[in-house]
């Protein structure tokens, strides 16, 4: 389930984009400006942004730009939209940071194609594909956690915090860096807030013995483990 930002004037370009995209099962939110686009990256940092190079008031070029030079949104993908197919202004896009391009009428199914291989390089987590540690397995596309046979019954919020710990294994997760990256809202909720969920997480894996994946580490935060370690009980 990943998060698309699509920054678009035109809209009926970002229908058709978004319409295709939550058809492919991508959680899509629509700006029409730069403004409203900085205030959706301020909220909630997605895992993509299709941005369009011509909008009202500031372009999607100097948006691009600050994002790469803000530490939050440096790593943020992006695609760039753009009705001009002059190779110097492809230069300029890259160059402000895309990590892809394209022109203008360009179709779904290469659009559908480009997102892919962008999320593939930067964020793995966002791949449908499953993922599996310490027996423990997790299908996003079907939503469904297992071990073996067992199913694992858990909330959709333990869901993502669980599949974002399993595609970042054996690092520690502070608590306000996995409020940004699970919930996406690292603004107003309270850092106690991930306490409470890896908590209700290891309940869920208790049945089937794979709470002790999930280290506590005193005064840092949260890692995924197969490594058994000696200090913890
Ligand atoms: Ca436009």
């Amino acid at each position: 389930m990943s998060r698309v930002l699509v920054v678009e004037d035109e809209s009926a370009i970002a229908e058709l984009i978004s319409l295709n995209l939550r058809h492919a099962g991508y959680e899509v939110t629509i700006a029409t400006t730069a403004d409203q686009a900085q205030l959706e990256i301020t909220r909630v940092l997605p895992d993509l942004v299709i941005l369009d190079w011509m909008l009202p008031g500031q372009s999607g070029l100097a948006l691009a730009k600050r994002w790469r030079s803000e530490s939050r949104t440096k790593d943020l993908p992006v695609i760039m939209l753009t009705a001009r197919a002059d190779e110097t202004d492809k230069v300029a896009g890259l160059d402000a940071g895309a990590d892809d391009y394209l022109t203008k009428p360009f179709s779904t199914n290469e659009l559908m194609a480009r997102i892919r291989a962008v999320l593939r390089r930067k964020a793995p987590e966002a791949l449908d594909s499953a993922v599996e540690l310490g027996g423990l397995r997790l299908d996003p596309a079907t939503r469904r956690v297992s071990v073996g046979e067992q199913e694992v019954k858990i909330g959709p919020t333990e869901f993502r915090l669980l599949h974002f710990l399993m595609t970042h294994p054996e690092r520690v997760h502070s608590r306000a860096q996995l409020l940004d990256r699970v919930w996406g809202d690292h603004v107003f909720i309270e850092e106690r807030t991930v306490d409470v969920h890896v908590k209700r997480l290891r309940e869920a894996l208790t049945p089937v013995k794979c709470a002790q994946l999930i280290e506590t580490v005193r005064g840092a935060g949260y890692r995924m483990t197969q490594q058994m370690s000696a200090t913890v009980g």
